[in-house]
């Protein structure tokens, strides 16, 4: 039986396949980029939903025929290990598919999962929870959530980031005055990391005691959480601690979805949160049969709450786990795995590990420095046009950079040439205006307690309800503890509406009859209806732009078409859920044969056989809050990492001299991690005008030019505002906030209150302040 069981995993090598054949009890791999982390994890579900426990397991088949014997060996002569008769023979106890959850950071990448496992499996893949934190949290939300006793009902909506920030500015008002930035630059960051910790209002104000600003923010805090309640809405971080919450206060419930899986594993498990730990030790705590699969080197999300901690003590949290490290890479050529040891090794409290590769050592990696950032842009469209006369693909190629802001210059080189891009990440589809219009309309067809959204409704298309009419009706809500929605449905009974009735009842009588028609008819034939009936459409006119609005208004009824396509059964809740929980890498198919651009952040887990890393400089990567924080400079380092990692056979980093970021020039020197990289992997090249240009383009690489050594970058002209609640730093004095700003002179005077060292004033144009 083992050996059957081997031989079908024999692709993968020794270690891979011991992480896969060990399905029962915890086990960590820990791995560097490309040595088959997530290959290990597809092909380890498709162990256990073959053959269970049987790997592992010493009781022997009994009742063996000599018959059944010959059958076995020779499937195994053949190397045929697909048939229902071979499973038979061999399993002791394949679990159902429905009791494995296999948990990815993206929907794209459960996607990925998903067909794959398809492939090896068939229609069995179908019924396994191959999803992010997420979705998985959502699913079990809709089926429980009025457990929680909270006011919650499981027709609630979700929140996007955009939705949030809408609620949260209303709870700001009243304690941060006319600061415009407090909601999103203090609150919202602030609230999300409580809630990646799982502190509840209360808990954070207790841990607020005394700081005055955390006091604020506290407040705001409960505010926000009442009015999401009264919304039934939830947020992207309520979505997992209020599953963790559903778990610890109801055993059985926790005991039901503990015992459906049988089988957890978690893919990029080093950028797991708090909460998303907690969540898997109570499904796992019991059966431990839980695999996680990370690399303590690619861990990159600590700004959102991610703990390395998880992975570092994996081992005392889960006894008698198992751990495997895998150390061949895959992926890239030995040149290019070289510069990524070389990089990471300059990082200090990490497990050390060094990957080696058999593949070819390929291209020297391109080290480019240039005058601005046209002219990286430009090469880099150059290149990759070189590299299509080569015979690749514009999709095998990818550009990554640091920060969105980045893209702009580089777009505008592909234009000019000609190449196809797209931009991952940029604006969503889902955030555009029509969009949110129509997605706003369904959400309250499906949930009528939507204040938020019904706000954005109820006067799109125009139907004279302004916000004098808004604001009465919210003062309405609030005396009589109704929603938006229930005080129109009773309009009549209210002296103020007199003269409005009519419209209101015919505005409230068609969202009526929408939700009724919510369960009789398809979600993209509502969304049609909706669209047509509501007046919307014929609203928007028929100029330029409405043509392109209609047409990503078509886009959405398609998008639900599909969405139908492959949903087992189809609900307008369904699809509201799958809309909501798009991320932007999601739109990414890999079909058309374009340029891709991302950060660094979304290209995590993607492969590319050509990778162009724009920007590297002091100030732009690492970043200028290293000056500041210099314990964040591991965690750029860990991201250069995954973005050299990416390439599979070339790979070029390239800088600019002076650049135009967020309206001021900066003049920036080579990052310090093109420094670290030795000599020998790199052909680095000053492409200044002012230096020589080694000649000719196509010989044997130059004898390498060091490159200036790596320092601070010193913005030239800085013109930055800073206004109150914008988070700052200072050399001396550390992070602080904003309190005030007042000009004086040509200058600004500030009150900052600082995190470490309390109230101070400074004068802007001398303090060398940044903003963070
Ligand atoms: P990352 O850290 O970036 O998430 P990973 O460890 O998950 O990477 P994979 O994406 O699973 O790595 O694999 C990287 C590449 O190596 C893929 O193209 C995969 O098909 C290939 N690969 C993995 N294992 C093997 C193997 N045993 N033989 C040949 N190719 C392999
Ligand atoms: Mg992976």
């Amino acid at each position: 039986r083992k050996k059957i069981i081997e031989a079908e995993f024999s692709r993968m090598n020794d270690r891979q396949r011991q992480a896969v054949l060990a399905t029962q009890g915890p086990l960590l791999v820990l791995a560097g980029a490309g040595s088959g982390k997530t290959t290990v994890l597809v092909n380890r579900v498709a162990c256990i939903l073959k053959y269970g426990a049987a790997y592992e397991s010493d009781a022997v088949p009994s009742g063996l025929t000599a018959e059944d014997l010959s059958y076995l060996q020779n499937c195994l002569a053949q190397r045929s290990f697909g048939d229902e008769r071979l499973r038979e023979l061999l399993a002791v106890d394949a679990p159902p598919s429905w009791a494995l959850l296999a948990i990815t950071f993206t929907n794209k990448a459960a996607g990925e999962m998903k067909s794959r496992l398809e492939q090896m499996l068939g229609e069995q893949a179908l019924d396994i929870w191959a999803c992010t934190f997420h979705s998985a949290c959502s699913r079990i939300l809709r089926r429980e959530i009025d457990k929680l006793e909270l006011g919650y009902s499981r027709s609630f909506t979700i929140y996007d980031t955009d939705d949030s920030l809408r609620v949260l500015r209303e709870c700001c008002r009243d304690v941060a005055g006319d600061d415009r930035n407090f909601a999103n630059k203090t609150a919202l960051p602030a609230i999300s990391r409580a809630k990646e910790q799982n502190m509840s209002p209360a808990a954070f104000e207790a841990a607020a005691s005394g700081d005055y600003r955390l006091q604020k923010i506290a407040s705001v805090y409960y505010k926000y959480q009442q009015a999401l309640r009264q919304a039934n809405a939830l947020d992207f971080d309520d979505m997992l601690r209020l599953t963790v919450m559903l778990f610890e206060k109801n055993p059985d419930v926790l005991d039901h979805y503990a015992r459906r899986f049988r089988y957890v594993l978690v893919d990029e498990y080093q950028d797991t949160n708090p909460v998303q730990y907690q969540l898997i030790s109570l499904l796992a705590g019991g059966h431990q049969n839980l695999c996680v699969v990370g690399d303590d080197d690619q861990s990159i999300y600590k700004f959102r709450g991610a703990t390395i901690e998880n992975i570092l003590s994996f081992e005392k949290q889960f006894k008698h786990a198992r751990v495997i490290k895998l150390e061949q890479n895959y992926r890239s050529t030995s040149a290019i795995l070289g510069v990524a040891n070389a990089v990471i090794a300059n990082n200090t409290g990490r497990k050390s590990k060094k990957l080696w590769t058999e593949n070819p050592d390929g291209d020297p990696v391109k080290v480019r420095r240039f005058e601005d950032e046209a002219t990286e842009a430009l090469f880099i469209a150059n290149t990759i046009l070189e590299n299509v006369k080569d015979g690749m693909k514009f999709a095998d190629q990818a550009v990554i950079y640091r920060m969105n802001a980045q893209s702009g210059p580089i777009e505008k080189a592909f234009v000019r040439m000609g190449i196809p891009y797209r931009i991952i990440g940029g604006h969503r589809f889902y955030d555009r205006m029509e969009i949110r219009d129509l997605m706003a309309y369904l959400c309250v067809i499906n949930n009528p307690g939507d204040n938020l959204h019904f706000t954005r409704i109820v006067n799109a298309p125009k139907r004279s309800i302004g916000s004098a009419t808004m604001a009465a009706v919210q003062q309405i809500a609030e005396q009589t503890g109704q929603t938006l929605y229930e005080v129109f449905l009773h309009c009549q009974e209210y002296e103020y509406f007199s003269k409005k009735t009519a419209r209101i009842e015919s505005f409230m009588h068609f969202m009526e009859h929408m939700r009724e028609l919510r369960t009789e008819i398809l979600p993209h034939e509502l969304i049609r209806t909706v669209m047509e009936e509501s007046g919307y459409l014929a609203s928007l006119g028929d100029d330029e732009e409405a043509k392109s609005r209609k047409e990503n208004l078509s886009t959405l009824i398609s998008n639900a078409a599909d969405y139908e396509k492959n949903a087992d059964e189809p609900t307008l809740e369904g699809f509201l859920e799958e809309a909501a929980l798009m991320t932007d890498i999601d739109n990414y198919d890999g079909q058309a044969d374009t340029v891709v651009m991302m950060t660094i952040h979304a290209a995590k887990g993607l492969e590319f056989p050509a990778v162009f890393i724009a920007g590297m400089e002091e100030g732009v990567f690492p970043g200028q809050s290293v000056m500041i924080y210099p314990e964040q400079l591991e965690e750029e380092r860990r991201l250069a990492y995954v973005g050299i990692t990416r390439a599979k056979r070339k790979l070029n980093l390239t800088c600019a001299g002076s650049r135009m970021l967020f309206g001021a020039t900066v003049r920036n020197r080579p990052s310090r991690f093109l420094d670290e990289i030795p000599n020998n992997l790199k052909d680095a090249q000053d492409m200044r005008p002012h230096f020589e240009r080694p000649q000719p383009r196509r010989a044997a690489p130059a004898a390498p030019i060091r490159l200036e050594r790596p320092g601070v970058s010193r913005p030239v002209q800085s013109k930055a505002v800073f206004a109150p609640g914008d988070t700052v730093g200072h050399g001396t004095f550390g992070r602080g906030m904003v309190l005030s700003a007042k000009t004086m002179g040509g200058d600004t005077l500030l009150e900052i209150a600082f995190d470490t060292c309390g109230t101070k004033k400074l004068m802007a144009n001398f303090a060398r302040l940044k903003k963070l």
